[in-house]
């Protein structure tokens, strides 16, 4: 009977180890694939695909890489969301009986990526570990590469765990198979992209798995919140066993409350492009994008966490607003502080490397130029006038003796490898310098040698050479041989006009010379490995010096933007009233030419009204007010300074934000109901303490039904949660609750008529706007006159009857019932834009004559 062979045979047990992963089995120079892993491989990777045979008559299908490419291609492959195994030969194939044996070395996923090549630098790179209770969900996230992890939480609802889920952007989620299918279908549009592996708890066998007591104090661990010890066991035994090496780096557990950072759905994240746009989603175009003047890959990555995480304690708030408010003001030290940072490297990722054991002499050198860097940044701190930069100054561990040690230790310019040698410097080590003074002295023998000879023979191109498989040899061209001395050379190769030879003088210096070249280069990959040991016991110092440095970048950062665009301090607290003067878009204001943005005031008070009912035409700027609502709050709240004249801001505990054409359709669900599971959530969620805004509210449903549930919903925001709220519609027909809710005002983006042309003034003006203009749009966008003359028609013949038939309209019959009369204005083109519904009762609306001083 066939039989695979012993090497197939070893492959077959190893694989079944891997099953979901492509296995990259080494064979001498190259990492080869077998099976469906290759065919798949070859597809996925465009290399060739051929086979072997294998013990069995069919040949097997077969592709691979050369080892030394191997990690550009692993990088492909974990990018597009698989898993790599990568196996290696761990004995001496010249000292192996039978087969060489092979393992499982390390398994590289979405979430476990270390090379540099696969990671962006501004974005940190998380795995997640999630696991349900009774009532809530532990959660544990961790970025190897650079040794932060957090545990918390989330009580209750799923929806609380798919928002804290985005808040990370995970690479990949590790939990169990129901949770997982649960987060792949329902909401999961917005993780789409991170891998979900199952894992069972306790489904780690592998003896080598240490419990997370050898990783954490017994004090951290005492500090789990309630289900985070086993979320957390599970993502550290997946960690060691796809890593398979030490995770000295992961040292310290963040654990936090959920609810000390304001809560977005991931909706609303995403709608108010704060980290990415929606279109594209590219950094560029996003509050991130605005705001990152940072100048180290840290500060970049802490920032984002910061905007991804807005506070909600304002003495927290306004520590970060101390320090921003003081570099605003101080340009040079601003100046200096940046100049400084940009000679600090990633300290947390070389960290990491170091931690590895991946860190080469480079890194080192990285560090120790990145520790110089240090006293400076804290004095600047220190001295700077500012009680926060100098509280953090207090805690800068300045690690210069760690600076000092990398400093005798290693050259000016060590190369790449850590095996070649060349990377210690002369006096570290007494034995390293006696082995180079012998290669030193022993390549001088070597010159001396070659003299001699020549002298000897009288043969002025001899030379000596060196080859690695014949060592040193005396080099002859033919014409010359018969001068040699009989006996005296013995003969090593022909070339085809030389011959080399060696003497039993030569092979004994050569053999004390590659003795000391060797005894160096491992010597030195010994002491370069002993001080990166030496570094790993102070990690923690390290990890924490380069949180304290992110930070410093970050306050310079928005320092910056708030100074260079203007922005103001926001006064910030637990109080109830917004009050926005002259407030602007950041991102909008930016990508306008300077100055051309049109700032608007906003007042969400208990007194003045905390609901603002927008109507206006379409391309208004309505939502790009609401957002900049949102915006402000959420800058204000991130410690940052805000693009307005003067903001009064109250901490939010939430942002629930329904605005614009969504991309987010799943499963099949039309946009309408999309939109009315956001509205449940909202209607659930939201509190008192809430911003809410919706945009175009009630749209994607019979103009009746939607009006009447857009009615609906403005009913319960005022009547039972009392939330700030800004609503845009285009049913004007709404405008009427001004007189019904109290804490409702209508408001409408002016527009000014000259002839056949209407200009958004992009100001808001109290009161509600007549006409959406619709088919104004159509015209200005080049439709058929006829089309359009046709259209005009069609809409008098439909308000005349609606007019007729008053109860035709749902929301008018709402209306009554609510006691309110109300008439459906005229909706002719020439009608101007603004007046206060109130006043004008309705009827045709004049063009506000206080329009003509806005433009
Ligand atoms: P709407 O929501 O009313 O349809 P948008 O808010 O989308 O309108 O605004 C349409 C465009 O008008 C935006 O893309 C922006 O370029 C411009 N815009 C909006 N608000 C302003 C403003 N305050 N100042 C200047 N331009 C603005």
């Amino acid at each position: 009977m066939a039989k695979y062979t012993p090497m197939m045979e070893q492959y077959l047990a190893v694989k079944a180890e891997v099953k979901d992963a492509f296995l990259f089995f080494r064979l001498g120079d190259f990492y080869e694939l077998f099976f469906e892993d290759a065919v798949l491989a070859s597809r996925e990777l465009e290399i060739t695909l051929t086979g072997r045979g294998g013990g069995m008559e069919e040949r097997i299908p077969m592709c691979g890489v050369p080892y030394h490419a191997a990690e550009g291609y692993i990088a492909k492959l974990v990018e597009k969301g698989y898993k790599v195994a990568v196996c290696e030969q761990v004995e001496n194939p010249a000292e192996a009986k039978g087969v060489v044996r092979r393992e499982v070395v390390r398994i590289v996923t979405p979430g476990t990526v270390m090379d540099a090549r696969s990671l962006s630098e501004t974005a940190n790179n998380y795995i997640l570990a999630v696991r349900a209770d009774e009532d809530g969900y532990g959660l544990a996230a961790c970025d190897l590469s650079t040794g932060e992890l957090y545990v918390t939480r989330l009580e209750g609802s799923y929806e609380r765990l798919l928002d804290e889920l985005n808040v990370y952007n995970p690479a990949e989620v590790l939990g169990e198979g129901a949770l997982l299918e649960h987060i792949r279908s329902g909401s999961s549009a917005f993780l789409r992209t991170a891998a979900l592996t199952e894992r069972l708890e306790g489904q780690s066998v592998s003896d080598s798995l240490q419990p997370l007591t050898a990783y954490f104090s017994e004090k951290q661990l005492g500090a789990l919140p309630k289900g985070g010890r086993p979320t957390l066991e599970l993502l550290m035994a997946y960690l060691q066993e796809t890593q398979k090496r030490s995770l000295a780096h992961i040292k310290h557990i963040r654990v936090y409350e959920p609810d000390q950072f304001m809560i977005m759905d991931p909706f609303t994240r995403r709608n108010l492009e704060l980290v990415e746009t929606v279109r594209d989603r590219s950094k560029k175009g996003s509050l991130l994008w605005l705001l990152d003047k940072t100048v180290t890959a840290m500060g970049s990555r802490l920032l984002r966490r910061w905007i991804e995480k807005p506070l909600m304690q304002a003495s927290l708030i306004e520590e970060r607003l101390e320090a921003v408010d003081l570099l605003y003001h101080q340009l040079i030290l601003r100046d200096e502080l940046k100049q400084s940072l940009k000679e600090v490297y990633d300290l947390e990722r070389l960290t990491a490397r170091i931690a590895y054991g991946s860190a080469n002499a480079r890194d080192l050198l990285a560090l120790g130029s990145s520790l110089a860097q240090v006293p400076q940044l804290r004095e600047l701190c220190a001295n700077s006038g500012s009680s926060t930069l100098a509280a953090l100054a207090e805690r800068i561990d300045p690690c210069q003796e760690l600076r000092e040690l990398i400093a005798t230790s290693i050259v000016d310019e060590p190369p790449v490898s850590v095996r070649d040698g060349g990377m210690i410097r002369a006096g570290v080590n007494e034995r390293l310098d006696q082995l180079r003074e012998a290669s030193t002295n022993g390549k001088q023998w070597l010159a001396e040698l070659e003299r001699h000879e020549r002298e000897r023979t009288g043969i002025k191109s001899l030379k000596i050479g060196f080859n690695k498989v014949f060592g040193y040899f005396i080099e002859v061209t033919k014409s010359n041989l018969s001068q040699l001395e009989e006996g005296r050379y013995e003969r090593k190769q022909t070339l085809a006009n030389a011959e080399r030879f060696v003497t039993p003088e030569l092979k004994e210096k050569e053999a004390l010379i590659l003795e000391a070249q060797e005894g160096m280069v491992d010597l030195e990959y010994e002491l370069f490995s002993q001080l990166r040991e030496q570094l790993v016991t102070h990690l923690s110092r390290l990890q924490g010096l380069a949180g304290l440095i992110a930070t410093v970048d970050v306050y310079q950062s928005l320092a910056h933007v708030s100074a260079t665009q203007r922005y103001s301090r926001p006064q910030i607290g637990e109080f109830y009233g917004l009050e926005i003067e002259e407030g602007r878009h950041p991102v909008v204001e930016a990508v306008l030419e300077d100055g051309s943005f049109i700032a608007n005031d906003t007042s969400l008070t208990r007194e003045g009204g905390s609901m603002l009912l927008i109507t206006g035409p379409n391309m208004a700027g309505k939502s790009t007010y609401m957002r900049q609502v949102a915006m402000i709050s959420v800058m204000a709240q991130i410690g940052c300074f805000v693009p307005a004249r003067r903001a009064v801001v109250p901490i939010v505990d939430r942002i629930f934000t329904r605005i614009g054409a969504a991309d987010d359709l799943i499963g099949g669900q039309s946009t309408f109901m999309v939109e009315m599971m956001d509205i449940q959530v909202m209607t659930e969620k939201a509190t008192a303490g809430s911003l809410v805004i919706i945009d175009e509210l009630g749209r994607g449903t019979s103009t009746g039904e939607g009006m009447a549930i857009a009615q609906a919903v403005i009913e319960f925001l005022h009547d039972r949660i009392g939330c700030k709220t800004l609503v845009s519609t285009h049913f004007h027909e709404l405008a009427h609750l001004e007189e019904s809710l109290r804490d409702l005002r209508n408001a409408c983006m002016a527009v000014k008529e000259s002839g056949q042309n209407v200009t958004f003034l992009r100001k808001l003006i109290p009161g509600a706007a007549d006409s959406s203009y619709g088919i104004y749009c159509a015209q200005i966008a080049g439709l058929p006159g006829s089309i359009i003359e046709r259209s005009y028609e069609l809409l008098h013949a439909f308000e005349a009857r609606a007019e007729l038939s008053q109860g035709g309209l749902q929301a008018a019959v709402t209306v009554e019932e609510r006691g309110v009369d109300y008439t459906k204005a005229d909706k002719g083109i020439s009608a101007g834009a603004a007046a206060n519904a109130a006043s004008a009762s309705l009827t045709v609306v004049q063009p506000d004559p206080s329009l003509s001083s806005v433009s």
